[in-house]
């Protein structure tokens, strides 16, 4: 597993996405917020850490 570090685009919150690919390649994601309470575009800031 892998986390990585998003900010939604739309509300600015940062959190952890924890995957089990590489999405490095993408420039963002489209994935649900929390506190949008929608899918939104997210900016991909860093790679946190491995968790095997
Ligand atoms: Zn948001």
């Amino acid at each position: 597993m892998t986390a990585w570090r998003l900010r939604c685009t739309v509300c600015g919150t940062e959190w952890v996405l924890k995957v089990s690919y590489n999405i490095s390649d993408f420039r963002r994601i489209y994935h649900y917020c929390k506190v949008c309470k929608k899918n939104t575009y997210h900016e991909i800031i860093e790679r946190v850490e491995d968790i095997n």
